[in-house]
């Protein structure tokens, strides 16, 4: 990991308003399957936050995660010109919970390449920018 990297993605950014709305998203996860309980948050650039929660369902795979929750909220909100400018996530659990594959290729769509990521990782806290959590990332061939 290139720590310059990490640097700049946090840089004069202040993670804790974000992380606490994501916490507060995580109580509002249905997650009576796999009890674990999911928020994520979205700085917009337009100065909104836009939070989710993970849904689940019987049916195991229709799971939606707390970040695709979140920006499809956004979108439905704010419309398809939003960008994103940090984004955090939490969790109830005390457990590591970096976005998974799937939430990283839909916020690579939507977010600033510099945006900070925050999530719960095994060594604590950690922020990223989306650039580092999914290189090469799926784009269309014109
Ligand atoms: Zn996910």
């Amino acid at each position: 990991m290139d720590s310059s990297k990490e640097l700049s993605a946090q840089a004069s950014f202040a993670p804790e308003p974000l992380l606490a709305e994501a916490q507060t998203a995580a109580a509002h996860a249905y997650a009576p399957y796999s009890g674990f309980r999911v928020g994520a948050a979205l700085q917009l650039t337009n100065g909104s936050v836009v939070t989710g929660a993970n849904v689940e369902n019987v049916s195991y795979g229709l799971t939606i995660c707390a970040e695709r929750a979140a920006l499809v909220r956004a979108v439905a909100t704010f419309g398809p010109a939003i960008r994103i400018a940090a984004v955090a996530i939490a969790n109830l659990n005390n457990a590591p919970s970096p976005p998974c594959g799937a939430c990283r290729q839909m916020l690579a769509e939507f977010i600033q390449p510099d945006a900070p990521v925050v999530f719960p990782a095994a060594e604590g806290t950690k922020t990223l920018p989306i650039a580092d959590l999914l290189p090469l990332a799926f784009e269309r061939i014109p």
